[in-house]
């Protein structure tokens, strides 16, 4: 893999580069750097450290990432915008980051959207060190921070918020890589991811509280990417590995939640994972995400 970034000129650092696809990274991927330290032939870092300027300030940190031919379905090579979501920006919490970067995505044109974050179970079936692709989430204030112009323009559906073909493709790779001692939840099983905004993780009566609603796992950012693929009429799927269990949110005896050695263990093969997948989607998926986010009638919002 060739890591050295090859500098774009000063004048083009704030347009936008076309591509159809985004990775948005996160816990998964803590301690990498990602794509740097996952070594793959054909996934070329061609920018660092580019920004973007948004209607609501700058969106820092991206990278503009190039898969080659030979990892693709269709033998074409393809860029992608690469963005640590937890760390955007680096020295406070800013849970409206997601909306400026989904505006930069808005313009570049992404049609697929892939996703690294770590989940906490709250179904016992789930193990820590198991991969989870959700089929459905629960975050009730659909984000505070949507991109739709408008309340009555768009309509955004909630149905089939993971792209059920992405994710079936993500779970064919997935399968040839992830350690045969843990297992891989795919979308047929539709779980349900329980969102709540970080840091702070969740306490036992949070946890509780999201399994008495239906959730299998906690998830603290997958609300905003979801819900703003969906506005930005894209397909979204979540690549996510298991570091805390039922059992670790209940114990109120212990100080930490999360198991130690999980992150170090699978960060790698689920960056590996998330690369590959990636890489792999189709340009034209057999999908119906891009028509879930449908336009009003001029009437909807035109009277009143
Ligand atoms: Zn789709």
């Amino acid at each position: 893999m060739n890591s050295e970034p090859l500098p774009l000129a000063a004048a083009s650092r704030s347009a936008i580069p076309q591509v159809g696809l985004a990775l948005i990274t996160g816990s998964a991927n803590w301690g990498l750097a990602f794509p740097e330290d996952i070594e793959i032939d054909g996934v070329k870092v061609l920018d660092r450290d580019i920004s973007f300027e948004t209607p609501w300030g700058q969106s820092d940190h991206w990278k503009l990432l190039e898969f080659d031919g030979s990892l693709s379905e269709s033998g074409q090579s393809k860029r992608a915008l690469c963005m640590y979501s937890h760390g955007n920006p680096r020295e406070e919490i800013d849970h409206s980051c997601h909306r400026r970067a989904f505006w930069v995505l808005l313009q570049a044109g992404v049609k697929r959207v892939v996703s690294c974050s770590t989940v906490g179970a709250v179904n016992k079936a789930i193990q820590t060190g198991d991969m989870v692709i959700n089929a459905d989430i629960i975050e009730f204030t659909q984000t505070p921070y949507s991109l739709l112009p408008g309340r009555q323009r768009f309509d955004a559906s909630g149905k089939q918020i993971v792209c059920a073909s992405c994710a079936e493709l993500l779970a064919n790779v997935a399968k040839r890589h992830w350690p045969v001692s843990n297992r891989v939840h795919t979308i047929q099983q539709g779980l349900v991811a329980g969102h709540t905004y970080g840091p702070r993780l969740t306490t036992p009566a949070e946890a509780m509280a999201f399994r008495a609603l239906g959730a299998d796992i906690i998830n603290h950012s997958i609300a905003p990417e979801a819900t703003l693929s969906r506005e930005i009429g894209a397909c979204f799927v979540p690549v996510a590995f298991v570091t805390a269990g039922y059992n670790d949110y209940l114990d109120r005896s212990s100080g930490s939640l999360l198991q130690d050695g999980v992150l170090p263990r699978l960060s790698r093969t689920l960056s590996q994972i998330a690369l590959e997948a990636a890489a792999r989607l189709p340009d034209e998926a057999p999908c119906i995400c891009h028509n879930l986010k449908a336009p009003q009638p001029a009437e909807r919002y035109e009277r009143f």
